[in-house]
């Protein structure tokens, strides 16, 4: 195996931005010519995010083989640019079940199968298994949770063994912590970062770097206390202070040097670091002056994470319209026919993302009735597709009745039923575009692929009853005949699909449809 690893852990709280941080070294090393490929370890015992609760847990993040992850593997995917798959998504729940799986088929050989060496043994595979897929010079991998925790334990012992299995050189850990500020003494404490790397120490992983996360900048003197009581160069203790754009942290990194270190520590020959596009993508965010603001209704907006991607992709879709995009969460549980008006007047687009279930529903109709009639651009996003063909038939066509078997299983009138498979549709299919439509313009082509998680699809049965209406199907899964866009005639801008192009949104290389939706909201 030609691949090496870089291992990133977290100590002292959750939320340290340890996956930022892994995503712009990963951008860095691309940068200088190095193949890099990422990987998340999560230590919950789920299989895999796609049952857990957006509002609990943020968004699930769709691959293009259809692998339902974490949200951080969206971040690593706009840093790195590369398209990641499922083995770039572990969870323990995933590793026993493979154990157990190959114990039932009796492939222990009647041996205890015990979490050392058979579960960690699984994880080693995964990473193995990650090497072999992508055939990266470098993998970033990183555990989930905090150092401490008891359910991330079989991870750190697998990955304190990889070094053992593929050498010093070819392994390297980065510890991120964070150093607070204690504003009554006026002081930083780097005593939790001592501790939490005590802590890993005591599993046997030496960190070879540390990220500190911190509001302040560290003097020469702390920064030099750290080094010595974690035992690490000192020009390997980096610190990650609050920046006014995420995609500001490489270049933050790459001032410190952490390209330079990491490629000496991995004997990496590489080109120099070229950030010439990546600093003038930063420097045009940061010069924004007009803005735009949308509007996003739907039914998990309580927690931001839980739309992740779709308020990235519409930053991306204002740095190259120039405006910077405003995008304000509206739960749609507050929204009715009286109300619309006065909450949406002042938004100049509307976007209805993803979502699952009963929960706030009429809401979101109130609102795509409103930029239907008020000719406020509107996007509607898979969930958001389906309600808009609801709305129309019941407020255009007069088909009161016509409603998602999701919403009502004893439906007569299922304008959106269940697919062919039955279950979840997931990861890339591709559309046929409509010539002359509105999407072939914005595309520029006529097949296009899109990342899809859904149930629920437009009932091929019941088609007939939009022919010669203003709600054109733009898009269709050929192979399967359904619809995957919508258009409405006479409309600026409305425009829904099945699919969640925002998966596919990359702040140097925007979605198409964002970027068409802005630019008309901006008008
Ligand atoms: N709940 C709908 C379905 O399953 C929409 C899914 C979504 O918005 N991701 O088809």
């Amino acid at each position: 195996m030609n691949t090496k690893f870089i291992f990133v852990t977290g100590g002292v709280v959750s939320s340290l931005g340890k996956g930022i941080n892994a995503s712009s070294l990963g951008r860095l090393l691309k940068c200088r010519g190095v193949k890099v490929f990422m990987q998340k370890f999560d230590p919950y015992i789920n299989v895999d995010p796609g049952n857990m609760s957006p509002l609990q847990h943020g968004e699930v993040f769709v691959t293009d083989d259809g692998a339902e992850t974490d949200l951080d593997l969206g971040h690593y995917e706009r840093f790195i640019d590369e398209n990641l798959n499922k083995y770039s998504s572990v969870t323990t729940g995933k590793i026993y079940l493979r154990v157990i799986d190959k114990e039932r088929k009796g492939a222990f050989d009647g041996a205890t199968v015990q979490v050392i060496p058979h579960i960690t043994d699984e994880i080693k595979l995964a990473l193995y298994d990650v090497a072999k897929n992508s055939d990266a010079d470098v993998v970033i991998t990183e555990i989930g949770g905090t150092v401490g925790d008891i359910e991330s334990l079989p991870f750190l012992e697998a990955i304190r063994q990889f070094r053992r299995d593929i050498g010093y050189q070819n392994t390297m850990y980065i510890h991120n912590t964070l150093v607070p500020y204690i504003s009554a003494s006026q002081e930083i404490k780097t005593k939790p970062t001592q501790h939490s790397v005590k802590e890993l120490r005591s599993l046997g992983i030496n960190p070879d770097m540390i990220i500190l996360r911190t509001e302040r900048k560290l003097n020469k003197a702390q920064r030099d206390k750290i080094a010595l009581f974690c035992d690490v160069k000192q020009e390997c203790v980096i610190e990650a202070e609050d920046c006014e754009s995420l995609y500001d942290v490489p270049l933050m990194l790459a001032k410190q040097n952490i390209d330079d270190i990491v490629c000496n520590h991995l004997r990496l020959k590489t080109k120099p670091l070229d950030m010439s596009m990546w600093e003038k993508m930063v420097s045009d965010i940061k010069s924004l002056k007009e803005r735009v603001k949308i509007a996003l209704v739907g039914q998990y907006v309580d927690l931001k994470d839980s739309y992740l991607s779709v308020y990235e992709a519409l930053k991306h879709a204002g740095y190259s319209n120039r405006v910077d995009v405003i995008t304000e969460p509206i739960n749609s549980s507050l929204i009715n026919d009286g109300n619309v008006t006065e909450i949406l007047k002042d938004y100049q687009g509307i976007i209805v993302p993803g979502g699952f279930g009963i929960g706030n529903v009429e809401g979101i109709l109130s609102a795509i009735k409103f930029a239907r009639k008020n000719k406020t651009p509107y996007f509607g996003i898979c969930f958001g597709m389906q309600l808009a063909v609801i709305e129309y038939s019941r407020n255009v066509l007069g088909y009161n009745q016509a409603t998602s078997r999701e919403l009502d299983q004893n439906t007569e009138f299922p304008l959106i039923d269940l697919g062919m498979n039955k279950g979840m549709r997931l990861g890339l299919y591709p559309c046929t575009l409509q010539k002359g439509s509105k999407v072939f313009e914005i595309y520029g082509k006529e097949k296009i692929f899109e990342r899809h998680r859904h149930r629920y699809e437009v009932n091929n049965n019941l088609h007939h009853i939009f022919k010669d209406t203003d709600l054109v199907f733009s898009g269709i899964n050929v192979d399967e005949g359904f619809a995957e866009m919508v258009e409405l005639k006479g409309h600026p801008f409305f425009i829904a699909c099945q699919f969640h192009p925002e998966f596919l949104s990359r702040p140097n290389r925007c979605h198409p449809l964002f970027k068409a939706f802005i630019k008309e909201s901006i008008k």
